[in-house]
Formats: C-alpha cells, sequence, structure tokens
C-alpha cells in the first residue's frame, strides 16, 4: 500500500551503487525510507531526496522501512547549500533532530521550528549565534529538557547580579548562595533572562532580545554546553561547525 507524506530530508546515508537511506521529519515523527537511485546525477528523485529538501514522497510501506516510489520537492533553502558555514551550521541541527524526535509518534512541533529556522538561516534576516543558540534551547524544552531558571535554586530569589548555572539540572543560584556553598557566581544575569525569554517566547518571538560581549559570548556557550551535556552523544556536525566557522 502506498502513502503519501511531506516531510523534510534531514538525513542520507548512501548505499549501493547509487541508491540513499533517508531520514525524513514528518508532523508524524521521523521516518526512514530507502531512495533507490537517487545519487545518479538527473535522477527522478534525486532532487526532492537531498538534504533540507521539503518534499511530498509517495511511499510503499515494506518490513522495515518505506521505499520511497515517487517525490517532489516543495522547498529548497538553496542559500544555505552555497554556504558552508550555514550548511555546517543546519546538519548540526539535522544531527540534533535525529537524536531527539520520536520515530513515529507526533513531532509537528519539531518541524515547524526547523522550518523557520532554516528560513532564517537562508534569508540571513538573523545572526547565525542567535540562530544557533535560540534552536539549541528550543530543542532542549521540546525534548522535557528545559531548563529551570525562574528563581534561584536556593532562595528563590527571582534576579542576582550574577548567578552560577549548574549544567545537569539546568538551575541557577544567586550570588549569595553560591558564596554560600563556596562556589563563584561568575555568569551575568542578562544571560539567564535571554534564555529564560526563549524558553518561554511564542515561538515567532523568540529572537527578540539582545546581549552584547562578553554576556554574548557565555550566553552561547551555555546554550551548548547545556545541550551537549543532555544530549549525550558525540556531535560530529557540532564539531565541524566550529571548525569552519571560524
Ligand atoms: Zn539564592
Amino acid at each position: 500500500m502506498n502513502v503519501s507524506k511531506d516531510g523534510l530530508v534531514i538525513w542520507s546515508s548512501k548505499t549501493g551503487e547509487a541508491d540513499r537511506v533517508l531520514t525524513i521529519l514528518t508532523d508524524e515523527g521521523l521516518i526512514t525510507a530507502y531512495a533507490r537511485g537517487s545519487l545518479r546525477p538527473n535522477g527522478r528523485l534525486t532532487s526532492a531526496c537531498t538534504m533540507l529538501s521539503l518534499s511530498n514522497f509517495e511511499l510503499a510501506t515494506g518490513k522495515n522501512m518505506y521505499t520511497v516510489v515517487n517525490a517532489e520537492s516543495q522547498k529548497k533553502f538553496l542559500n544555505i547549500y552555497s554556504d558552508a558555514v550555514s550548511y555546517a551550521l543546519a546538519t548540526y541541527f539535522c544531527e540534533l533532530l535525529k537524536l531527539t524526535v520520536p520515530y513515529n509518534e507526533e513531532a509537528k512541533q519539531y518541524l515547524t521550528v526547523m522550518l523557520n529556522t532554516l528560513y532564517l538561516i537562508n534569508n540571513g534576516s538573523k545572526p547565525l549565534w542567535q540562530i544557533k543558540a535560540v534552536f539549541e534551547m528550543t530543542i532542549m524544552t521540546l525534548s522535557g529538557y528545559m531548563p529551570n531558571i525562574f528563581e534561584c535554586a536556593q532562595c528563590g530569589a527571582l534576579s542576582s547580579d550574577k548567578v552560577f548555572f549548574e549544567y545537569s539540572t539546568g538551575t541557577w543560584l544567586c550570588s549569595s548562595c553560591s558564596e554560600k556553598r563556596g562556589i563563584q557566581a561568575d555568569v551575568p544575569f542578562s544571560v539567564m533572562s535571554a534564555i529564560r525569554y526563549i524558553v518561554s517566547a511564542e515561538p515567532q518571538r523568540a529572537f527578540a532580545f539582545e546581549l552584547r560581549s562578553p554576556s554574548k559570548e557565555i550566553f552561547c556557550d551555555i546554550c551548548e554546553r547545556y545541550l551537549v551535556e543532555h544530549i549525550d552523544h558525540d556531535l560530529k556536525t557540532l564539531n565541524y561547525y566550529h571548525t569552519i566557522k571560524d
């Protein structure tokens, strides 16, 4: 039986002569599909089965995975393909999705977030550091790791000049609670405010915050490290992004 699904190609691995196994992000979670001949130049399926193509797939159901019968590309983010740094960042996002989105379970929010993010990278309307940090914190929140940063974890204070951020729990301590424990509060409060803003704002407003150096760099480090600690996976695409971005 054939089914029709819209989805974004987030991963592909070569197999056989010119075939690919695709991981596709759909409203209903991740699916895997075999795309025969999709690596042939000018092949019938080639364009629509490329990484970051949002396509309509006609799929034949199989034992372990679908087989692509037909595919038509609906949207391509062409500017991302032509910029190595943007492409590396988008590939890192794809790897995160591959690790966090469930198979064959509702995943509409993930797809919406990823498509909005690709539009932003493609248009060049937001800086990449901000897109990256917002995406990281949003994925953490959707995966059940929303940091609990609305108050000091010890005394309940709502703000502090500087805080100590605890990665394992996603919480912070105000400067006086940090001092009592003999640890140094070294994160400016503006960083916690920005993270708090991202995890509680409507998705389309998540970018409406500003940070200057050095808070900006601290903020980016915290968003990345918080994700890396919880994903607990060797993220090769992230390492690659750092290698080429400078
Ligand atoms: Zn406190």
